[in-house]
């Protein structure tokens, strides 16, 4: 075991909204990043925020906001506003990791236009913005693959709205499926080491390169490691996850991506390799 992990090492997560937004086993994403964790000897911690609950930024050192359906995302809207801006900018502007899933990626761009009723204003995280096109419209359902950092992203999704990107980065290409708008071939939005995504499923156990990802930048932020990640996150075997990813992938007839996928990863387990500049920043795409 690496003794420069010994249990003083812990971290926390604040959860945001975890009654009001929580669909297709979004949790599964905070259980994921629990496990991979404690099998490192790190304790991560998670704190739930919801409604009316203020957000003292130093307290956290990773977040998360679940997606949800447009009823109930209005409530959530006008309390991101209302109650806890000032604390998340303050911690997305000092990098904290984020996750936001789509209902909450959504509310973290500038504004999402449901199908019905007015605009919920969002937090502007992500230049960006959202409309639904209405109940006539199908939704953006199914399996989804992207390219994110030379590597593949797999998951599910199901919205009405359709995001369109203004300055934002995407988070990456569509390869399969939706994504931001079923036009763009864009999938979700970067903001310095907020990450927003469409994808549920849930999206880190299939992912597990993304998971350590989002951990490894809670780690460099909060203990100031900014040497290479890898040296202190070592590989667990993830030959589970891959196979589940590798079976989205043939699923959506991606052949060799999923070949890809199970001979870079399979049997080595997920070996982050973060160029040592990257670790402070954001994803590189490769688009
Ligand atoms: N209600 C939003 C939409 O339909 C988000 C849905 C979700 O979070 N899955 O687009």
């Amino acid at each position: 075991m690496n003794d420069d992990l010994s249990p003083h090492m812990r971290l926390t997560l604040g959860h945001l909204y975890p009654d009001q937004l929580n669909l297709y086993g979004d949790r599964g994403n905070i259980l994921t990043l629990q496990r991979r964790c404690q099998l490192r000897n790190i304790e991560l911690r998670v704190v739930e925020l919801g409604i009316g609950d203020a957000l003292a930024p130093d307290e956290y050192d990773m977040l998360f906001i679940g997606g949800g359906q447009d009823k109930e995302q209005a409530p959530v809207a006008q309390d991101l506003l209302e109650v806890k801006s000032i604390g998340l900018w303050a911690a997305i502007e000092d990098d904290i990791p984020v996750l936001a899933v789509c209902g909450g990626y959504q509310l973290f761009a500038h504004y999402y236009r449901p199908a019905e009723g007015p605009d919920m204003r969002g937090l502007g995280v992500f230049d960006a913005w959202t409309i639904h096109k209405g109940a006539q419209e199908p939704r953006c359902t199914g399996d989804i693959a992207i390219k994110w950092n030379g590597n593949t992203l797999v998951g599910f999704e199901n919205h009405g709205g359709r995001t369109y990107l203004g300055t934002a980065k995407p988070l990456g290409k569509v390869l399969k499926g939706h994504g931001n708008n079923s036009e763009d071939h864009t999938e979700g939005a970067v903001y310095r080491n907020s990450f927003g995504t469409y994808m549920h499923g849930s999206l880190l156990p299939k992912n597990p390169h993304f998971a350590d990802h989002l951990i490894a930048l809670a780690l460099a932020r909060t203990y100031g490691r900014r040497d290479d990640p890898f040296t202190f996150l070592t590989p667990l075997d993830d030959t589970l996850e891959w196979e589940a990813h590798a079976f989205i992938l043939e699923r959506l007839g991606l052949y060799n991506a999923a070949t890809d996928a199970l001979r870079t990863y399979k049997g080595v387990g997920t070996i982050l390799h973060l160029p040592k500049n990257q670790v402070s920043s954001s994803v590189n795409e490769t688009l």
